[in-house]
This record gives structure tokens, sequence and C-alpha cells, in this order.
């Protein structure tokens, strides 16, 4: 029996598969699921862009592209950053990618050896402990606190740093929280990283668009003294309900730029040519689409937040950003979230994910994903409520 290296004994998961791969065997067992686990929008892809796929391959669009995209798609995504943030960017530096993930796949692995330090997000999105481990670095998590808003805190994030560390994983607004550090506290980690010229920031601003309560995002693209080592993560899954589609954008500071490339030729060559021509739609087209996904977000968040502080031995923080809700489930005497998470799915057929999936910081939280309808969050709380009341 053929084994892989020892790396792969260190690579983890990400859950919310899992969940979903249990949550569909029960519902073609007959059981009627209501899944709040996965993070992908419930929305259809605009049918502008996807109009735009079907256009390319019947232009033809069916050969390789240059493997860090097409050059018009890499213009756009410079002309979207400084229509939306007023801050210019060197489109020959952006990179297409399959996927966010790729992005953040792609920067561990070039930075991450044994004896260095990377530093993300705990609870945060699984994968980056996941490959940290996986090259050998070591995991240095940064505690992500309710009492701080789910955000980062600049004096404990940079308390963490050594001259060992190499990378700082960043991410507001969050996954799996829905914190969105405040630009003062970001403003502080960045003058602060002054003093850590070795440290490259990854900022996987992947939730840039879902705001709420009018906030504006803080881009680490508005601080031209980190610039030159940057690696901004971004794409289209989440604004434009892509996640199937496999697309994503990065940029990459002088010295990563062409590694990137390199990696691009030999692991995927490009990302496949129509859904580049989708993207381009997606950031050329009219943006009503993205409003619209928004403010059906923000109107279930009050459902989800409302509903869950009424549920006994619940809490639930506002979540500023993102579309998902953390909440506090300590006083309902459920030792592991896990368990609790699994139990409201076999019991329940409401599918959430535990907090310890993000890490050892989220013991004490479940998280829902309120990327589903309104009707079937409604009854996914009156089910968690029921369960609550006869099994406290
Ligand atoms: N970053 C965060 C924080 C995410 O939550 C996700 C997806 O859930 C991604 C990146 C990856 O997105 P993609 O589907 O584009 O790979």
């Amino acid at each position: 029996r053929p084994q892989p290296i020892a790396a792969f004994n260190r690579i983890g998961e990400e859950n919310a598969f899992a969940v979903l791969a249990r949550a569909a065997a029960l519902a073609a067992q007959g059981r009627d699921i209501i899944n709040l686990g996965i993070g992908q929008p419930d929305f259809a892809t605009p049918e502008h862009i996807v109009e735009a796929a079907i256009k390319a391959l019947r232009d033809g669009h069916h050969g390789y592209t240059p493997s860090v995209g097409i050059e018009p798609l890499r213009l756009a995504v410079a002309a979207d950053v400084h229509r939306r943030f007023a801050v210019e960017i060197d489109p020959g530096r952006v990179v297409i990618v399959p996927g966010g993930k790729v992005t953040m796949f792609s920067a561990i692995l070039m930075l991450g050896e044994p004896g260095a330090e990377i530093l993300y997000p705990d609870p945060g999105f699984p994968i980056y402990r996941s490959m940290i481990e996986f090259t050998g670095a070591t995991p240095v998590p940064v505690p992500i606190r309710e009492a701080n808003g789910f955000a980062f805190s600049a004096e404990e994030t940079l308390s963490l740093i050594t001259p060992a560390t190499r990378l700082l994983i960043l991410n507001s607004p969050a996954n799996p929280t829905g914190g969105v550090t405040p630009k003062a506290e970001i403003d502080k980690l960045v003058a602060g990283l002054a003093e850590h010229p070795q440290v490259v920031i990854l900022s996987d601003e992947i939730y840039d668009q879902f705001l709420f309560d009018g906030e504006a995002h803080t881009t680490l693209l508005a601080y031209p003294e980190i610039r030159d080592r940057l690696i901004l993560l971004n794409g289209w899954s989440k604004t434009y309900a892509m996640t199937g589609w496999r697309l994503g954008w990065s940029l990459w500071p002088e010295g990563l730029y062409d590694p990137m490339r390199k990696l691009a030729v030999n692991a995927w060559s490009c990302v496949n040519a129509p859904a580049q021509f989708a993207a381009l739609a997606a950031l050329t087209g009219p943006q009503d689409c993205v409003g619209a996904m928004l403010a059906e977000f923000e109107r279930r968040r009050r459902i989800v937040v409302e509903g869950l502080n009424a549920l006994p031995g619940i809490s639930c923080a506002t979540p500023r950003g993102a579309f998902y809700a953390f909440p506090n489930v300590a006083g309902t005497g459920w030792k592991s979230a896990k368990k609790l998470a699994s139990a409201l799915l076999d019991e329940t057929g409401v599918a959430t994910i535990g907090g310890p999936d993000f890490g050892v910081h989220g013991e004490g939280y479940i998280r829902l994903s309120y990327a589903n309808s309104a009707e079937n969050i409604l009854r996914a709380l009156e089910r968690m409520g029921r369960f609550l009341n006869e099994r406290p």
C-alpha cells in the first residue's frame, strides 16, 4: 500500500465539508435537513455573469490562458480596487487563481518551513492551521476574543511576533465569527509591524463587501508602508455567489510574485477560461446584484441574532460582517460545542459547525451560516429552541 510523505499526516480538513456530507446522507434517508453549516451564499450566480461564461465558450475560449490570468481581468481587478478603495495596485502583480483557498495554500507553502513561525487567527478558517502544519512551520494562534468584538487585538498580535515569525495571517471581516477589526486597531497593528520587517502579511479579505450597518471596509492595501510585504487574498466566491466556479485573485509583492507565477505554471496552468470571462463580467457589469444580496443577508442577520438570543443558555453578539453568527453556547450546559453541534444535526436536522473546528479558542461556541432562506432560519431556530428546552 503506497504511503504519502509524513507531511500528509499533518494536513487537516475543513469540517464544514464533512458536515455537508453528513447532512446530505441524512437528507437521502428522507430527513428534513436545514443546512446552516456551509459557508456559501444560497443565491444563484447573477444571470449576466453566467451568460458571460456561456458566451466565452461559444466564442471559442477553450484553450489555456496566461498562467496569471487574462490581461483584461487583471486590469479589471485593479480598476475595481481603485473604484472601491481609491488605492492603486499594479495589475502586473495580480494573479488569478482557482479559488481564494489557493492563495492561502500558496502563500503558506511559500513561507512555511520547520523553524518558521506563522501567526493565524483562532478561531479562524481551519485551512490556515492545516496548511501551516503541512509545511512543518510552527502554528502560533492569535486569540480572537468575543470580549474584543471578535476583532484582532493589535497589542496581543504584536506581542506574539518573534524573530522567527515569517507570516502573519489576518482576516477581517472574519470567518467564523463575523468579527470586523476596526480601522484604529489595524492602524496600530501596521504601525507596530514597522519593527518587524521580516514579517510578511497575508490579508484574507474575501468578505470585504460583507459589512453591515453602513460600515466601510478597511483594506490592508491602504497602507503603503507594508505594501512591499503584503499578500492580498480576495475573490468572487462570496461576493458574486460563485463558490463552485473556483475563482479568486491575489496580489503579490515583488519577490513573491514570480514564485507564485511559477507555482501556477507547475500546478494548475491557468484558471479555466470561461470562468475568467465570467469574473470579468462580474467586475465590469452592474453591481446592484451585490447590494441586493447584502440587503437580504442583513435582514437574515437580524432574524438569526434575535432568534438565538431568545434561546435558553445562548447569547449571540451581533456579527458586523461576513454571513456567520457565532453564538456563545456555554450557558446551555453542553461542555463540548462539537457534541452540541452534532446532536443538533442528528436530533433536529439543523446543521451547524462546532466552534472547536475553528481552533481551540472556539470552544463554547457554534457557527451558524445564515446563507439560507429566512424561512429556513426561523424553522431551524424553532427546532433548536425545542431541543434546548427538552435537553438542557
Ligand atoms: N477565506 C475565508 C476566510 C473563507 O471563509 C473562505 C471560504 O469559506 C475562503 C477564504 C476560500 O474561498 P474560495 O471558495 O474562493 O476558495
